[in-house]
C-alpha cells in the first residue's frame, strides 16, 4: 500500500488482496489499507478501487463501506488476467537498510519474477527484516501496475546458492573484474536467467572463483566504472529486460 497517493487523476488506486479474488465477493480489508482509502485518498462508500491478488489478476471493485478502521470492498469484475513475467532472478548480497529498500522497490518495477538475497563473506547484514522487505515489494507492484508478486527468497549463503543452481538457467554474474558486455552475453545466452550482485565491498577472491566456475556462469561488465551494488542490480535488470525480457 502506497505510503503517498501516486494515483494520477483518473486513475484508480490498486491494492493487493492475499486471498483469491472472484465476482461478487465482499473483501473485508484491514485497518492499514482502510486507512489509506479514507484518510490519504479520502474515498467514500461508492468510489471504485482496482485489487490484484498475485493468483487469479486484477478486478475491479467498488467500496461498500468504510469507516475509519475497516472497509468492505464488493468484488464487480475482472479486468485482466495474473502477468505472465519474464523469468529473470536478481541474486544480490543485502545492503544497507534504505538501499535495499530502493533495489528491492526498484526490481519489482523493472519486472524480476524472484529476489534472492545472498550471504556472501563480505555481507554485512546479519538478518533481513523480510516482512518490511514484502511491504516494499507489495507498494511498488501496486504502483507499477504488476498483477504478479515477485517471489522474495530467505537469506541463501552462496555456496548453498551455487550447489543447488538449476542446470538451464544462466547466471549473469556482475563481475567488475572482468566479463563479457551484457549485450554480447545476451546474444549467446536465452532461456530462464539470473544476476547476481555482490555486496558493498564486492565478492573475495575464492567467492569469484567459486562462482566463475559454475558452468551456467556468463560473467558480465557494466561498464568501466564501478557501481554501487543497488546502481548495478538496477541496470543489469533494465540491460536484460530489453535485450531479453519484456520491454521490446
Ligand atoms: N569490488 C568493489 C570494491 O571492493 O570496491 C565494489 C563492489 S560494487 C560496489 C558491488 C557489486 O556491484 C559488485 O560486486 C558487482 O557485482 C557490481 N558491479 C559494480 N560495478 C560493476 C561493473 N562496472 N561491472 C560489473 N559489475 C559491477
Amino acid at each position: 500500500m502506497p505510503a503517498t497517493p501516486a494515483w494520477p487523476p483518473g486513475s484508480l488506486p490498486r491494492l493487493f488482496i492475499d486471498t483469491a479474488l472472484a465476482i461478487d465477493e465482499e473483501i473485508v480489508i484491514d485497518a492499514a489499507q482502510a486507512s489509506y482509502l479514507v484518510r490519504v485518498l479520502r474515498l467514500k462508500a461508492g468510489a471504485q478501487v482496482k485489487l490484484f491478488d498475485n493468483r487469479t489478476g486484477e478486478w475491479l471493485a467498488e467500496i461498500a463501506h468504510i469507516g475509519k478502521r475497516d472497509a468492505i470492498l464488493r468484488v464487480e469484475g475482472k479486468l485482466r488476467e495474473r502477468d505472465d513475467v519474464p523469468d529473470l532472478w536478481l541474486c544480490f548480497a543485502p545492503i544497507k537498510k534504505g538501499r535495499i529498500d530502493w533495489l528491492v522497490e526498484k526490481a519489482c518495477e523493472l519486472g524480476v519474477a524472484r529476489m534472492v538475497p545472498v550471504r556472501t563473506q563480505r555481507t554485512i547484514v546479519d538478518k533481513l527484516k523480510q516482512e518490511r522487505l514484502k511491504a516494499h515489494l507489495i507498494e511498488a507492484a501496486e504502483q507499477c501496475e504488476r498483477t504478479a508478486l515477485p517471489e522474495l527468497s530467505e537469506l541463501t549463503p552462496l555456496a548453498a546458492l551455487l550447489s543447488d543452481w538449476p542446470e538451464d538457467r544462466t547466471l549473469f554474474y556482475a563481475a567488475e573484474r572482468g566479463g563479457d558486455s551484457f549485450r554480447a552475453a545476451l546474444v549467446a545466452h536465452d532461456g530462464p536467467a539470473a544476476i547476481l550482485i555482490g555486496p558493498e565491498g564486492g565478492f573475495t577472491d575464492d567467492e569469484d572463483r567459486a562462482i566463475r566456475a559454475l558452468p551456467q556462469t556468463a560473467p558480465v561488465s557494466l561498464g568501466p566504472r564501478i557501481l554501487r551494488a543497488d546502481t548495478a542490480a538496477a541496470a543489469a535488470i533494465s540491460l536484460w529486460m530489453a535485450g531479453r525480457g519484456d520491454w521490446n
